[in-house]
């Protein structure tokens, strides 16, 4: 299929950007000097240049400019109760006022609690923290082979889980998802990374089947990230249990993102589902970077003090941080008390969000879907990847289908979108991304009028 050139569209649309955005863009300019294209996340470096934040509450930022932006990235899909959530920052300024949270270097009361709540929410039997979702997936693989004494990872065409070596295969589409995704890593390692298919599970047992005695786990997200921010089946997360099982592969869920998205916990237990291993970062700190592995105790055990030939799981120097902790169990414990009111308010916000922006779209003749759309795990998905299906009715439950140039037009969910919405000050990644218990019907409505706006804006291109 012949792809669209959206060169023209995409010069009117960034030099529109350049008037709007001009101390941004100042100040791009000096970020080019010193930060390696501008930033420290390239995901966040929307081209021609991002806006520069200087605050943020609920749904909505503020930028360099004065504009008032109605965020979906939120703090890239972490914040469950949008920007800055009054529970969490209250807890943290009273701390600092009484002079405790930078960093000591010691253990203290505020990660028991907060290693309670999340062994109790998730079913783990130990869990221990470190800073980022990379680490805790680098060390969940590297126990799981210490463990088994194996040497093969299974991971999905798409799944992203970190610049962990063990997992950077098959993340990004170019002929499919074989190919290596990092320059620099030994190819000691990446011949022992195995690539299989999300939702796939027929490519599932081949697998097993070919490599089921020699692996030491299979890596899965439930709900797949820049694969598609879109739910496994059930019958695929079981199938996927059932054959780790029969072949004594560790199965790890990595709860980066899901963790406490859909429920006050993992969403493991969603799918009747108990892996060995867990890992969890985003939504778990509160807004602060925590991140953590949490299962088996005979697994996590590993790790302990007076193991000979111990995993070396330091978790770091910032790991357990005193205000890390604090914002975490702060968060976690205000969304078990409120589990209900708050799972049920971002469902029915995720809903209301894909019917009017779906809407805002089909009114100017676009057809517009978002990603596992018509998944039944979990309805109110409020993670979303707004896609531009080229023919009618496709599945759009695997990443191969996704990021493939000829079922869905991804340029144009992607970075069109994106910079013509920015311009509508509505801040998108992947297509929308997520909802917050802090989007209001007001906001929802604003983002279809933004949406209307747009579309009328790109259809000439089209
Ligand atoms: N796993 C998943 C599923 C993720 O989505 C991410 C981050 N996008 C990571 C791991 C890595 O987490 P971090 O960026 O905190 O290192």
């Amino acid at each position: 299929m012949k792809q669209r050139d959206y060169t023209p569209l995409m010069s009117e649309l960034a030099a529109a950007y350049a008037k709007h955005s001009p101390k941004s863009a100042r100040l791009h300019e000096q970020a080019l000097k010193y930060l390696i294209s501008g930033g420290s996340h390239n995901l966040r470096l929307l081209q021609p240049f991002p806006p520069r934040i200087v605050s943020a509450q609920g749904a909505w930022l503020e930028d360099e400019d004065g504009h008032r932006i109605l965020d979906f990235w939120q703090g890239h899909a972490g914040n469950i109760l949008g920007h800055n959530p009054r529970v969490v920052t209250s807890a943290l300024a009273k701390a600092f006022t009484n002079g405790y949270g930078l960093q000591t270097g010691f253990p203290d009361r505020l990660q028991v609690e907060a290693a309670e709540i999340l062994c109790k929410q998730s079913g783990a039997e130990r869990v221990r923290f470190t800073t980022s979702g990379t680490l805790s997936t680098m060390y969940a693989v590297t126990m799981a082979r210490a463990f088994t004494e194996r040497n093969l990872v299974l991971k999905i065409g798409g799944g992203w889980h970190g610049a962990n070596p063990w997992t950077l295969k098959g993340v990004s589409y170019h002929q499919g998802f074989e190919s290596v995704d990092n320059a620099g890593l030994p190819k000691t390692v990446t011949d022992k990374i195995i690539v299989t298919g999300f939702n796939n599970i027929d490519m599932l047992d081949d697998h097993f089947k070919k490599y089921g005695d020699k692996l030491a786990c299979f890596i899965l997200e439930p709900v797949i990230g820049a694969g598609g921010l879109m739910p496994a089946t059930r019958q695929y997360v079981q199938a996927a249990r059932k054959l780790t099982q029969q072949h004594n592969v560790l199965l790890i869920m990595d709860e980066v993102i899901s963790g406490f998205r859909y429920r006050a916990g993992s969403v493991a237990q969603l799918y009747d589902v108990k892996p060995d291993l867990m890992c969890f970062g985003k939504a778990i700190g509160g807004g602060m970077p925590v991140a953590a592995v949490a299962g088996r105790a005979d697994i996590l055990d590993l790790v302990a003090v007076d193991r000979p030939n111990k995993v070396n799981f330091s978790g770091g120097t910032f790991s357990g941080h005193p205000a890390s902790m604090l914002a975490a169990k702060t968060f976690m414990d205000h969304v078990v008390k409120n589990e209900k009111e708050i799972y049920s308010k971002l469902s029915e916000t995720a809903i209301k969000t894909r019917q009017t922006v779906t809407k805002a779209f089909a009114e100017e003749g676009l057809y517009a879907r978002f990603a596992g759309d018509r998944n039944n795990v979990l309805p109110g998905n409020s993670l979303h990847m707004l896609l531009f299906p080229r023919e009618k009715d496709p599945q759009l439950i695997t990443p191969e289908e996704i990021y493939n140039p000829a079922v869905c037009d991804i340029t144009l969910s992607g970075k069109v979108l994106q910079l013509a919405l920015l311009l509508e000050n509505v801040f998108t990644v992947h297509g929308l991304c997520s909802t917050t218990t802090a989007h209001t019907d007001k906001d929802i409505q604003f983002l279809g009028q933004a949406c209307r706006r747009t579309a009328k804006r790109i259809k000439p291109y089209l």
